[in-house]
């Protein structure tokens, strides 16, 4: 259905009914050639199927009706701007009045004696009426707009449903069986899939509503079916071409292990011993490690890089923020003190100087992990020997980046972190390129994070409890408004609270304040003094969102709780309850709007990542679950990642059982789906595989 070349590829412009000035109106829609308008798919359906003979008819029916003019169409105008036509029309059973509203022409078009198919609202006064019946002419080529299941389209003001129903009718015409069947008959078999040829046309006017159904079913599947091929024929590609480092070390790290603080959980042993075999091995290692809040991913990754250090070879550990990059700086530097590990800090805002003097002892191996942001990424960073890299909460980051850093080392292995949980199946869409490994266990002693919503007429008592936190030594956060439109303007609205609470509500307390807005070196001195404790109460827009750790902190102030996504605000009350003590989080939310209310509900019940990730997806839609179009997915046509949750199942197994057999997809019987999987989805292949 994708194909670029022959049929489908010919430019809308030349389709018979098309011409310059309609095929710009299209391309307002993004449809070039016969093959997308194609795919064009309805937004949804009318059923006119149901035909009735006159006699048949009752109040409030919609149905179709075929009859004979049966006298003059009398036109009045009872007011300037309205036109009314008035005919009726009968069959050999009945008769019907029928009236139409400001199209005068009408009055020339039906002659009496002339036959039509109609299709409309029956209304029964003193007799029946209808009222602005769609009508139509029959001919030979069969009902256009009357007498079956309509399809209504995605479209623009000046393109009418009639108008892309046409062009959507000849290209169909145009292409007649033309189509080329890309799923293999055993896929299509094991599945009890509809051809493409019946697909296609019943997606655009079904038969009936099984028809419908099944070429959807169809559609769908193999949208996502190329689309999982796409991402698997990558990771494929990726394991081929490289090899990469055999990493040894395995005594050295056990020692570090036993030194550490605490005992890892279960799970994190797991997922490390996951890591090790990745890492062992001569493949290059393409790894997610997923882990809920305050799971413990960090030492993790620490692991990993001691075991690449040991083994003769540079990490490098790349986070999305100053503020979190100083902080595992800060962090990986204490666990490694007595680890004789070289370990820098590079950031955009690193002295020049002191940059200069990072920069070369990078190059000359004498520094062995370097910890950054996307300062990180630049030209000028060039490693003597990078064998690990490791990003941090990787949904801030894109594919592409991820990328360039692995480009710094000859094959280095990657791992890459995300407290953002998602559910399996889309998972492997997001992460189809990566194997992945799911810490789904915390560390021992957390105390689940007490959680309420409430309204503004709460506001005395929350301050009241955020002095008594303060009072017992604890320190709080407070989140203000997310302002989608503008950085400044959320800034301001930061810093406005924070004077606020500093000279009135807690003007005994030490109020801080930081925000994106902020330079680096204003936002790591905030963030050091709260660390320290010098500042009870933090102000902050949602720059502290990931990562940043601060043990002391129990309270977690959220305004305007609604305007945040779940995700997001588990993400923000992940930022407490990494202590012994009690925490909390007070989500205000003054809005009435059920799904907010909804959210609330789930953030008050619900702790585990994986519950809010699903929730959050079924309140919001995967379209725009965050990240899916950073993560270069693109816009697929009739999927709906959520609510396909079956047929993507059956899909993502189908496409790993064919690419098991045929990786590349080079077969004679499978060529056909490689070109289509290259067509469809050539901006993931290029956005993925620039290493
Ligand atoms: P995240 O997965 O959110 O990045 P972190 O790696 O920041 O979590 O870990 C959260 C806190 O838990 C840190 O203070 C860390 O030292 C601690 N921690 C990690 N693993 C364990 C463990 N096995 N036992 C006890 N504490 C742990
Ligand atoms: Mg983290």
């Amino acid at each position: 259905m994708y194909q670029r070349a022959g049929k489908l590829g010919k430019p809308l412009q030349y389709l018979k009914g098309v011409g310059e000035a309609r095929a710009a109106l299209f391309q307002k829609l993004g449809i070039f050639t016969v093959g997308d308008v194609i795919t064009h798919y309805p937004r949804e359906y009318e059923d006119r199927s149901k035909l009735k003979k006159l006699i048949e008819l009752q109040d409030g029916d919609q149905c179709s009706f075929e009859g004979i003019i049966a006298s003059k169409v009398v036109l009045s105008r009872p007011r300037r701007g309205l036109t009314i036509c008035r005919t009726s029309i009968r069959d050999e059973t009945g008769i019907i009045n029928a009236t139409w509203f400001n199209q005068p022409y009408l009055k020339d078009n039906f002659k009496p004696g002339e036959k039509y198919l109609f299709y409309g609202k029956i209304t029964r006064r003193r007799s029946f009426e209808v009222l602005n019946p769609v009508y139509e002419k029959i001919d030979e080529s069969g009902p256009v707009n009357t007498c079956r299941i309509i399809p209504i389209y995605p479209s623009t003001g000046k393109l009418t449903q009639n108008v892309i129903r046409s062009v959507i009718r000849n290209a169909l015409e145009y292409i007649g069986d033309s189509i080329e069947e890309i799923l293999p008959q055993w896929v299509r078999d094991s599945c009890s899939l509809a051809d493409a040829r019946y697909a296609v046309k019943n997606i655009h006017y079904p038969e009936n509503d099984e028809a419908f159904l099944k070429a959807r079913e169809r559609l769908v599947f193999e949208e996502l079916f190329l689309l999982q091929a796409a991402l698997v024929s990558l990771k494929a590609a990726g394991e081929n071409v490289q090899s990469g480092i055999c990493f040894g070390a395995g005594t050295e790290v056990r020692r570090f292990m036993e030194e550490l603080p605490f005992k890892l959980t279960n799970a994190q042993n797991r997922v490390f011993s996951e890591i090790e075999r990745d890492m062992e091995s001569g493949k290059v290692m393409n790894r997610l490690v997923q882990g809920d809040v305050g799971s413990g991913k960090t030492i993790v990754a620490v692991l990993a890089l001691v075991k690449a250090v040991k083994s003769g070879y540079q990490g490098a550990f790349m986070a999305p923020t100053e503020i979190l990059a100083g902080q595992h700086y800060i962090t990986i530097s204490k666990l490694l003190e007595s680890m004789g590990i070289r370990i820098a800090l590079l950031t955009g805002s690193t002295a020049a100087k002191e940059s200069r003097r990072i920069l070369e002892q990078i190059g000359s191996g004498d520094i062995d992990i370097v910890v950054g942001t996307h300062a990180l990424l630049e030209d000028k960073v060039v490693f003597s020997r990078l064998g690990l890299v490791v990003t941090d909460e990787q949904h801030r980051f894109g594919v592409r980046q991820r990328a360039v850093l692995g480009r710094k080392g000859d094959n280095p292995d990657i791992l890459v972190m995300t407290a953002t949980p998602i559910p399996r199946t889309l998972a492997l869409i997001l992460y189809g390129d990566l194997d992945i490994s799911i810490i789904d266990e915390l560390p021992p002693g957390r105390k689940k994070v007490l959680t309420y919503a409430v309204d503004s007429g709460m506001r005395e008592r929350i301050n009241k409890f955020i002095r008594k936190q303060v009072n017992e030594g604890r320190q709080v956060y407070i989140v203000c408004p997310l302002v989608e439109e503008s950085d400044a303007v959320e800034a301001r609205s930061a810093s406005e609270l924070s004077a606020e609470l500093a000279q009135k509500t807690f003007s005994d307390l030490k109020v801080g304040l930081i925000h994106g807005k902020m330079k680096p070196r204003e936002k790591d001195d905030v963030m050091s003094r709260f660390v320290s404790g010098d500042i009870d109460i933090l102000v902050s827009t949602t720059v502290i969102e990931v990562g940043v750790n601060v043990a002391n902190a129990t309270l977690m102030v959220v305004e305007n709780a609604e305007r945040f996504g779940l995700s997001q605000l588990h993400q923000l009350r992940g930022r407490v309850g990494r202590s012994g003590y009690q925490s909390y989080c007070i989500l205000f939310n003054d809005s009435k709007s059920e799904v907010a209310k909804e959210r609330m509900k789930v953030m008050e019940k619900t702790s585990d990542g994986f519950i809010i990730s699903e929730k959050d997806l079924e309140l919001r839609g995967p379209g725009d679950f965050f990240g899916t179009r950073q993560h270069g997915i693109p816009d697929l046509k009739i999927a709906n990642l959520y609510r396909d949750t079956e047929i993507l199942k059956k899909a993502q197994e189908a496409a790993l059982k064919l690419l098991e057999t045929d990786r590349a997809l080079e077969s004679p019987e499978n060529r056909p789906l490689g070109q289509a999987v290259r067509d469809r989805f050539s901006g993931v292949i290029k956005s993925v595989s620039m290493n």
